[in-house]
């Protein structure tokens, strides 16, 4: 009889592996060996089929029906709530931990990521944007309006955000073709310009997964708002500027942003995200009662965006989720302060993450400084926006005392647009 392999030959992560032990995120997959898509968790450089290890009989005693991770989005097992998808996680650490067992389940429910192909992992219901990084939205106020009154009179007294589109939310890897659009007359009182999008950016943001459902008429208080987050993922908001310059008069954001979000393809939830936990930035002035929260409500999480094309790779950007105004149990708070709800699967954006310094700026618009300020490229050229061909990968993970808790990445390549007309 064999025995179970030995401990030095398990392929455990390296030390600067986004998906150590302390992180156990969940994302769904398929193989082409087995197309049918299923629940997965990440391990090093490896993806472990939970399908297969319920069926193990791994989780036997949680007490969960193995069709939560037989489908094709995380929808059910995330319904499950915080105590069973808590214990899942911590019961996939223990396993990790013993040899015997990681032995057993590697052998039959590891997969190489190069193996795997990630998909959409929720079944998104709906999709709120905010706009909670005081940092863009002063940047933004000070390019579209007045410096010296670049933030309107609302923006520090609640969250501001918009209604977005789920349909249009892909997973990281899938190709995004350049929109075509109006924008602005050249002549004021001309027709408009109609094309593919000259000014096509990149929002470096964050995304947060509603795992509980309200009523409709059931606000949120803040002291709850935790209990509905399941977990955070990365998430590019494109926009088309020049689209979005023209159309947001009165309405707000439109065609220019709902023709393409990337988000990454790993769910990361708050019980890893946990010791990473910081305070935010002091809010003046203070906020009404419904918004005002104690604790450290914000987590240090490092964020890079990356230009990348057939010739190189450059950092365009290093920001930090830790420097958002808003934290998510206010958007949350906020948002469902009227008695909106919400539901299993919701995706909520942080808005654009901008630091203080020029090179934390999250999107072109800021980077190049409406294209005055053009990026040098490695191969000699500039941009001031994204071109065809280029791919825009984001990058996150926090990190302190050894322990280092990842999200992957979240890319998008690209396209030239398709003819309209
Ligand atoms: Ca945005």
């Amino acid at each position: 009889m064999s025995a179970s392999p030995v401990p030095d030959s398990m392929p455990r992560p390296a030390s600067n592996s986004d998906f150590s032990i302390h992180n156990i995120p969940f994302g769904i997959f398929s193989t082409a060996k087995e197309p049918a898509l299923r629940a997965c968790t990440a391990y090093g450089d490896y993806v472990i089929d939970l399908k297969m290890m319920h069926n193990l009989a791994f989780f036997k005693d949680l007490d969960f029906s193995v069709e939560v991770f037989a489908q094709s989005t995380l929808n059910d097992f995330i319904a499950l709530g915080k105590e069973k998808t808590a214990a899942v996680r911590l019961r996939i650490q223990e396993l990790l931990k013993d040899d015997r067992a990681f032995g057993l389940f590697f052998n039959y429910c590891a997969v190489s990521m190069e193996e795997a192909r990630m998909h959409l992992p929720i079944d998104i219901k709906d999709y709120t944007d905010f706009y909670s990084s005081i940092e863009h939205a002063t940047n933004v106020g000070c390019l579209f309006r007045d410096p010296e009154n670049a933030l309107l009179p609302n923006w520090k007294r609640m969250p501001i955000g918009y209604h977005g589109r789920a349909s249009s939310i892909v997973v990281s890897g899938t190709p995004i073709k350049r929109p075509f659009g109006q924008s602005r007359p050249l002549e004021d009182g001309g027709d408009p310009q109609f094309g593919p999008s000259k000014l096509l950016d990149f929002e470096l943001e964050m995304g947060f997964v509603i795992g509980k459902a309200t009523k409709l008429g059931q606000p949120i208080p803040i002291a709850q708002a935790e209990d509905y987050i399941f977990g955070m993922v990365l998430f590019n908001d494109w926009s088309a500027r020049d689209i979005q310059g023209w159309e947001y008069v009165p309405l707000g954001p439109f065609l220019g942003k709902n023709f393409a979000s990337t988000m990454g393809a790993w769910i990361v939830t708050m019980e890893a995200l946990e010791p990473f936990r910081v305070e935010g930035p002091k809010q003046d002035p203070v906020v009404l009662p419904y918004l005002q929260f104690s604790g450290k409500k914000n987590y240090d999480i490092n964020l890079e965006v990356i230009i990348q094309t057939d010739d190189f790779k450059a950092t365009v950007c290093e920001s930090n989720f830790k420097y958002m105004y808003w934290n998510m149990p206010q958007q949350l708070a906020h948002h469902t302060v009227n008695g909106c709800n919400v539901n299993v699967g919701d995706m909520y954006a942080s808005g654009t993450i901008s630091g203080k310094t020029k090179t934390a700026y999250g999107s072109m618009l800021e980077l190049s400084w409406r294209g005055t300020n053009p990026l040098p490229m490695p191969d000699g050229s500039t941009r001031k926006f994204i071109h065809d061909g280029d791919t825009v990968v984001l990058r996150g993970y926090a990190q302190k005392d050894g322990i280092r808790v990842g999200f992957g990445e979240a890319i998008g390549k690209v396209l030239p647009a398709d003819p309209v007309v």
